[in-house]
């Protein structure tokens, strides 16, 4: 028998052991360790599972800009090319035309849109 934990519905972890016995574990439990010492695997477990879901909670989704760019569309993806452009590069228009021969952006592949969408983040 393997053991395993899971929540029950009034937010005790519910420990099934190798034996086969459940134990019921918010900070008490009913096992024998726990009787004689209060230091049972049970409660540990229980501590951990706050533990872990609390920081599950609290870290917020890590989402990468070229995750964020390829999720993107086009609309998106000119604006916020022309709201990021570096001043250092020069006057959009300008640059786009000196680059690609063109200096509208609607006219631009959705890809090179990411391309150069990145190339102003990098
Ligand atoms: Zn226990």
């Amino acid at each position: 028998m393997q053991s395993s934990a899971r929540r029950d519905t009034s937010g005790r972890l519910a420990i099934t052991t190798e034996s086969g016995k459940t134990y019921f574990s918010n900070g008490v439990c009913q096992c024998e360790a726990y009787r004689r010492s209060t230091a049972c695997k049970h409660r540990a477990l229980f501590r951990l599972y706050a533990i872990a879901s609390e920081i599950e909670e609290t870290v917020p989704e890590a989402v990468s800009l070229a995750d964020d760019v390829a999720a993107s569309d086009r609309k998106t993806l000119i604006v916020e090319i022309k709201a990021a452009w570096p001043k250092s590069w020069g006057p959009i228009e300008v640059e786009l035309l000196r680059r690609f021969r063109c200096s509208d952006l609607n006219f631009f592949a959705e890809d090179v849109l990411r391309d150069i969408r990145l190339a102003i983040a990098a």
